[in-house]
């Protein structure tokens, strides 16, 4: 019985989920209109370790930015100094 109380507050809990605060496109707040791909100290920011892109959902950046860096994350590949594949 008490078991069952249990789980149907944890349902309770995941319905009503606090709303993260929303984050700012930090390209935007930089005031940057383009990404250099030669910049990989930015541009790591937004890779996993194992070289894939963040999604928009999770680093907050705009649509607009979130095209630029992944174009820039491929050149970046392109010419190596990026991974395709991490470790
Ligand atoms: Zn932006």
């Amino acid at each position: 019985m008490a078991e069952a109380v249990k789980t149907e507050e944890k349902v309770v809990v995941k319905k009503f989920r606090k709303p993260s605060k929303k984050k700012v496109c930090a390209f935007c707040v930089a005031g940057e209109k383009t990404i250099d791909y030669k910049d990989i100290a930015k541009i790591r920011k937004y890779v996993t370790e194992k070289g894939k892109i963040l999604p928009r959902r999770q680093t907050g950046v705009c649509a607009y930015h979130q095209r630029e860096l992944c174009t820039a994350v491929k050149r970046a590949r392109n010419v190596a100094l990026l991974p395709y594949v991490g470790d």
